[in-house]
């Protein structure tokens, strides 16, 4: 999209989270790239990016041994598209810890989303990030 409206900030059509600079595409930045690969191996969601995107998620879900696969993995993928996008818009370089620090802020909110009796969990999953 940026790339049809004329929006030159960088090079746009290169992943901004990796130095290898591959081409920016959805599986390449949420899954495919090493700093996001970085990011999946954190969580404990192990993803094969070989296969269709659905049938991906499908296995990692199967594979996954937590619990609250699906929140877990989105907040995941969001805060990975919160670097690039903080590095797009705000010129603030993507960095591990900062992802880490903003998917676990967000992670810990999860507590208050989920049942009682997955709070617990959710604080203990927090904890051990
Ligand atoms: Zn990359």
């Amino acid at each position: 999209m940026l790339k049809r409206r004329h929006f030159h900030i960088v090079k746009i059509e290169s992943c901004v989270l990796c130095i290898a600079q591959e081409e920016e595409t959805i599986d390449h930045l949420i899954f495919n790239c090493p700093f996001s690969q970085t990011c999946w191996a954190k969580i404990g969601i192990s993803y094969n990016s070989s296969i269709s995107r659905i049938e991906a998620t499908i296995r990692a879900k199967e594979i996954y041994s937590g619990k609250l696969f699906f929140e877990i993995f989105t907040i995941t993928a969001w805060y990975i598209w919160k670097e690039r996008n903080n590095f797009i818009f705000n010129q603030i370089s993507p960095t591990y810890n900062a992802w880490l620090e903003r998917t676990k802020a967000d992670l810990t909110w999860l507590r208050y989303r989920v049942s009682p009796d997955l709070s617990d969990y959710t604080t203990s999953f927090v904890n051990n990030l």
